[in-house]
């Protein structure tokens, strides 16, 4: 069993980026430029945004913070969008996610220009994954492509099956594996049984979000496994799948943390980068 050491690999990544970076410093270029907008306090927000703007800070991207009142209006919120978007200095722009309540995720996010919509949550980023015309990837499904990559791990006529349906997560995943050649089987939780399509998986995703949701015997002997999932079970921050059974039978595993989880804020970086270049 090999371990999907995503934690390496985002490094390596991490560092090509400061790499890139300062070569376009060198030649007297300007910095690419990330703009990430945190509406409210929610803690678990703060840490991600923090994670991100001290990737940017490392890697020489320059990031610009903007931290907004919990009750800021929708309209404040599109019209910092707006001004993010007319601005050529600024390359990708980020809202994370959650919002509160009261603004709504869908106006916000179709409303970065999709030349910098870094994150690729718009439908018209979706759409052009879906079609297979490029655009930037979800930085989740594509760091997930980008590990099993580095260990060479085939896709095309495997059985791969994603666990969760998200339109961040589960959606994307399945057609990215899709453009790849595996034949893609998605669950969530309407899925009749579970553990029949589990059982069959060459490359399994676990996307839900539920702890020890996938246990040893769901895993088919051999199977690569992904976990996505970051929950917390008894303090301690863990994956949706049984790391000790699940690892006695498949041939590679990523671990919680340290597996999906670098690769996503690798991934940003590098879309950050691409956005850039797009210039
Ligand atoms: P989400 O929006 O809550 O979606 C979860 C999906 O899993 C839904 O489609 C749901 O089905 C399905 N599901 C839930 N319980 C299930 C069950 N018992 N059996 C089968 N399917 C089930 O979550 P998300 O945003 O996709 O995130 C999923 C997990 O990944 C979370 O733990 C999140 O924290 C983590 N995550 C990690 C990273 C990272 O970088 N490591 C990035 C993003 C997300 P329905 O559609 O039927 O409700």
């Amino acid at each position: 069993m090999t371990i999907l050491d995503g934690k390496a690999l985002a490094a390596k990544i991490k560092e090509q980026t400061a790499k890139t970076t300062a070569e376009l410093a060198s030649q007297g270029k300007r910095q690419p430029c990330l703009a990430v907008v945190l509406v409210g306090e929610d803690p678990a927000s703060q840490i991600y945004v923090r994670n991100k703007h001290n990737d940017c800070v490392t890697t020489g991207i320059k990031s610009l913070m903007h931290t907004l009142p919990a009750d800021t209006k929708q309209e404040d919120l599109l019209s910092l969008i707006d001004s993010l978007n007319a601005d050529d200095g600024v390359d990708g722009i980020l809202v994370q996610l959650p919002l509160p309540k009261h603004l709504d995720e869908k106006t916000v996010t179709e409303r970065i220009s999709a030349s910098k919509d870094v994150d690729a949550f718009s439908a018209y980023n979706v759409g052009k994954i879906t079609l297979g015309r490029g655009g930037f990837k979800p930085c989740t499904p594509a760091g997930i492509m980008r590990l099993l990559e580095e260990y060479n791990i085939e896709i095309a006529g495997k059985e791969c099956v994603v666990v969760g349906r998200s339109n961040i997560v589960g959606k994307p995943m399945a057609l990215l594996l899709l453009a790849a050649g595996g034949t893609v089987t998605v669950c969530h939780t309407k899925t009749a049984d579970l553990a029949y399509h589990t059982r069959r998986a060459d490359i399994l995703i676990a996307a839900a979000g539920r702890a020890d949701l996938i246990k040893g015997d769901m895993v088919k002997e051999g199977a690569v496994i992904v976990d996505v999932g970051m929950n917390r079970k008894d303090g301690k921050l863990c994956g949706d799948v049984n790391f000790e059974e699940c690892a006695a039978k498949a041939s590679y595993i990523t671990p919680v943390p340290g597996g999906v989880g670098p690769m996503t804020r690798a991934m940003l970086l590098e879309n950050t980068l691409t956005a850039y270049t797009n210039k």
